[in-house]
């Protein structure tokens, strides 16, 4: 048995080099442990690249709506609709999805309005904590302004920020029409009519504050090492995490923040889903600079100022976290995307990417401990960039301490 401080660890082993993991990396050696990342690809190789870089606690709407639940079913017929289930989807697809819609009623959303809470209120200083104190990646505070085309299109997002509001949310909004709204977002076409602001938020280009995130962890004295994790086991009073071709690393605990492939190492202790919910994102130039991000609910799609152009963001595919990038759903999110922006060259679209957003049938995500030494945080869905740091620190504490810290029993994950 290794010498432990205080009866903590002393050595963890953090698998999975996204936003979650390389913060919990990050928050661990804060408390003085020395700290291996393992990624199977190296940083960033997951969601956390090419999302939308939102960090965005007032929109941190739960994915499990009553409305989600209503759109998803029309959303079966439509090939070319934002969110995707493949008609042959296997049984144990279906069996989550069925789980995910009986989530999908109004006292679950309040739940998890309420649990994320906690996070929210700590999700920015999180990221100033991170920032202060050596990861050299900007942060930008902006509002995020949601666009519709008539009064009624706006009804549902302001219900469901009243819903979070209501929680004790902190949500500032700007209610824009005419010159107003096109002076904030410079790109609205003609048949934008009605925008809400929602004030104070804050945005990060995700590939750049992940990478600057691992070379802080670096720089702190972690290794970074390009192995695929295959299994993790008990071994002399310690954990021995095994990787594809025989390489086996040993320390006190492990920490497994694998993101959409979270399954392939959690089912050993869990029966709990986690699946890919792919989104799709690409780059491209515009006519007019954009002061901040745009929102298009009705297409569901996401708008970021990336680079010299616009990140545009979209779609929810239950696929393979693996699976090949569809080609005709980049298609559907600019022709969607299009109707509502005007100066937006789509016909010079670059960087595309799909990525795997890791989602539960219940919409919380799963962060704690899982058995003598193994801890698991993932399935943050459509919020884990914003989340990813805190959780990151809360998870650092229980870690090292032993005691589980009241923000993260919600999420708890043998609910
Ligand atoms: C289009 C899109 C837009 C989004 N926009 C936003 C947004 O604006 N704001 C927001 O908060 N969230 C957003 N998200 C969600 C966010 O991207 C994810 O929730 C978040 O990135 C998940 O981070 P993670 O660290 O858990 O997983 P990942 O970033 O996927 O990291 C998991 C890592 O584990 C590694 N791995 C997997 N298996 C193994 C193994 N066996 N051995 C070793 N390594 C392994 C992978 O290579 C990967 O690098 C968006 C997602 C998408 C797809």
């Amino acid at each position: 048995m290794t010498e432990r401080i205080d009866g903590g660890p002393r050595s963890v082993v953090v698998v999975g080099a996204g936003i979650v993991g390389l913060s919990t990396a990050w928050f661990l050696q804060e408390r003085g442990i020395e700290v291996t990342v393992v990624d199977r690809e190296g940083v960033a190789a997951g969601a956390s690249w090419g999302n939308a870089g939102w960090i965005s606690p007032a929109l941190t709407i739960p994915l499990n709506q009553p409305s989600v639940l209503r759109y998803g079913l029309k959303s079966l017929l439509s090939p070319s609709a934002p969110l995707h289930i493949p008609l042959r989807a296997n049984f144990g697809l279906w069996r989550f999805l069925t789980k995910f819609a009986l989530n999908c009623r109004r006292s679950r959303t309040e739940h998890v309005i309420n649990a994320n809470l906690p996070l929210n209120e700590e999700a920015l200083e999180a990221y100033d904590v991170l920032i202060d104190n050596g990861v050299d990646a900007p942060r930008l505070d902006a509002a995020i302004t949601a666009l519709f085309e008539n009064d009624a299109q706006a009804g549902e997002l302001r219900r469901e920020l009243q819903d979070m509001r209501a929680a004790g949310q902190h949500i500032e909004v700007t209610e824009l029409s005419g010159p107003q709204l096109r002076e904030r977002v410079p790109l609205a076409a003609a048949s934008a009519t009605v925008g809400l602001a929602v004030e104070h938020q804050r945005y990060v280009d995700p590939g750049q504050f992940v990478t600057a995130l691992g070379r802080a962890v670096t720089e702190r004295g972690a290794q970074i090492r390009e192995l695929r994790v295959t299994d993790i086991t008990h071994y002399r009073g310690q954990i021995a995490v095994h990787a594809f071709g025989g390489e086996m690393l040993v320390a006190d605990a492990v920490v497994l923040a694998t993101g959409a492939w979270l399954n392939d190492l959690t089912h050993r202790w869990l029966r709990t889903d986690v699946r890919a919910g792919r989104g799709y994102s690409f780059t491209v130039p515009v006519d007019r600079p954009i002061p901040g991000p745009i929102y298009l609910p009705t297409a569901r799609v996401a708008c970021t100022p990336y680079q010299d152009g616009l990140r545009v963001a979209g779609t929810m595919e239950f696929r393979g976290p693996d699976d090949p990038l569809d080609s005709a759903r980049v298609r559907a999110v600019a022709a969607s995307a299009g109707r509502m922006l005007d100066g937006v060259r789509w016909d010079q679209m670059r960087d595309v990417w799909v990525g795997p957003r890791p989602v539960t049938a219940d919409g919380l995500p799963l962060i704690g401990q899982l058995d003598d030494g193994v801890f698991v945080a993932g399935g943050h869905g459509m919020w884990g960039l914003a989340h990813g740091p805190v959780t990151g620190r809360l998870l650092a504490e229980q870690v090292s301490t032993g005691k589980q810290p009241d923000a993260l029993r919600p999420f708890e994950p043998y609910r």
